[in-house]
């Protein structure tokens, strides 16, 4: 399966420092920032440096450096947002949308990490 990845996608410009973003943690090979349209208190996106389009993207062609980074810098936002259970925190939820049944808007891998508020159910139904 080849996954077509789009360059102009915003993530890619923000990779690229055409755009800025409110940084939370840079790693090797990861970046977390602050989503521009935030849901609850807690709205961090964590994002591949590598050019993936969705998780299943990442998880099949990245390397194990990559895969590793990215997930300890995942927990790293976690503990530095205040919203780990390990650290004391209240808890939170992770989320990465793919596709169009994900409703996937930006087509860079991403994770999003809420949190700060109690978040209700996992899923909704439809409007
Ligand atoms: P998706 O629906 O693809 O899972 O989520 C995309 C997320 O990217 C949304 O939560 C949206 O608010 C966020 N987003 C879109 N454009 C920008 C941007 O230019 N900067 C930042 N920080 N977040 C963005």
């Amino acid at each position: 399966m080849a996954y077509a990845y789009d360059d102009t996608n915003i993530f890619a410009r923000i990779l690229r420092g055409e755009i800025p973003n409110k940084t939370v943690l840079e790693t090797e090979h990861t970046l977390a920032f602050l989503d521009i349209g935030p849901q609850a208190p807690v709205h961090v996106l964590v994002i591949p440096k590598g050019k993936y389009v969705n998780f299943d993207h990442f998880a099949t062609d990245a390397s194990a450096d990559e895969i590793a980074d990215f997930t300890r810098a995942a927990g790293e936002v976690c503990r530095i947002t205040g919203v780990g259970p390990g650290e004391g925190g209240a808890g939170y939820r992770t989320i990465s949308n793919a596709g169009a049944h994900g409703v996937q808007e930006v087509p860079h891998y991403h994770l999003h990490i809420l949190g700060g508020r109690v978040l209700g159910r996992m899923l909704a139904k439809p409007d």
